[in-house]
């Protein structure tokens, strides 16, 4: 017997179920019903496109100038910074050589002054004439360095530190909003009986269905599948480091290529029973049922 319609004071029967709301509803309150529920859409549709709107006049460079400016403004000082390190070291260097070109200049004086001295007195020694060749060798040395510029620039490349300037979401690469799920854009049934981990590499989704190991693409299309001929599936993960999938069931450890489909058994474990694991990039972890975390890779 049919159920009485769901809506109030009405005396028709139901001709069906609102699967949505889960009411019996007669053909004209379904119409109703069906009628106002896609009228809904109508608001929203309205508020997307305002949004998209919105989205479509922002004018990036507008946004972007006070930033740019900022950066300019760090540029200019940057470059200013550059140009007075580099006039006090020519400042520094102009000093040096003056400073060299001054000594050689006392020295050839002094030994000037020495020499007339000597001629003066007419007693010269071996070790007078030994010490004013000594001089003029080391006076020779220093005019030398000077006229063939042998100055030792030791120069370092000026290395630039990424992290002066931070970019406040530089390392978001994607803007999830995660305080609303968007309502599923494909469901996959699922028996059951189907093993319920699942995982992905990035590039595929991992899963058991329908006695299969199956692989689906980023749109959830069936790519391909094998058989799966063993025990309940208790976790799986990537190896990105191996480019496999890993598959423990209650006693054994597989690994899954995802290219060929082929499947191997790494091991048999019979002293625990395995239940979850996962990958980094060097280790394999498990987690056993006697609560142990641990590294068998
Ligand atoms: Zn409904
Ligand atoms: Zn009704």
């Amino acid at each position: 017997m049919s159920q009485p319609c769901a809506i109030e004071n009405c005396k028709r029967a139901s001709r069906a179920l609102c699967h949505c709301c889960h009411q019996n509803l007669c053909r004209d309150h379904l119409n109703q019903h069906d009628d106002m529920l896609n009228a809904k859409l109508i608001p929203f549709t309205d508020e997307i496109n305002q949004l998209d709107d919105r989205l479509r006049h922002i004018d990036v460079k507008y946004i972007l100038e006070h930033t740019h400016e900022q950066l300019d403004q760090w540029r200019r000082e940057s470059y200013r910074k550059i140009d007075e390190y580099i006039d006090d070291r020519k400042r520094k260097l102009t000093e040096n050589i003056n400073f060299q070109i001054h000594n050689a200049s006392d020295g050839i004086t002094r030994l000037k002054a020495i020499i007339s001295q000597l001629i003066e007195k007419q007693d010269t020694t071996v070790d007078d004439l030994n010490a004013i060749s000594r001089n003029i060798q080391s006076i020779r040395q220093e005019i030398t360095q000077v006229e063939y510029k042998m100055i030792d620039l030791n120069i370092s490349p000026l290395e630039i530190d990424h992290r002066l300037i931070r970019l406040g979401e530089e390392y978001v690469k994607h803007d999830f909003n995660l305080s609303t799920l968007m309502p599923p854009f494909h469901i996959i049934n699922r028996s059951p009986e189907s093993h319920k981990p699942v995982t992905t590499n990035n590039k595929v989704l991992l899963m058991h269905l329908q006695n299969q190991l199956c692989l689906f693409n980023q749109e959830l299309q069936f790519i391909k599948g094998i058989p799966w001929n063993y025990a309940w599936i208790w976790d799986m993960c990537w190896s990105s480091t191996l480019s496999r999938f890993f598959i423990i069931t209650r006693n054994e450890i597989f690994i899954l290529d995802e290219n060929t489909m082929t499947l191997e058994c790494l091991q048999k474990e019979d002293n625990y029973s395995l239940c979850a694991c996962t990958c980094s990039d060097i280790s394999f972890y498990v987690i056993v049922v006697i609560k142990t975390f641990v590294e068998i890779i």
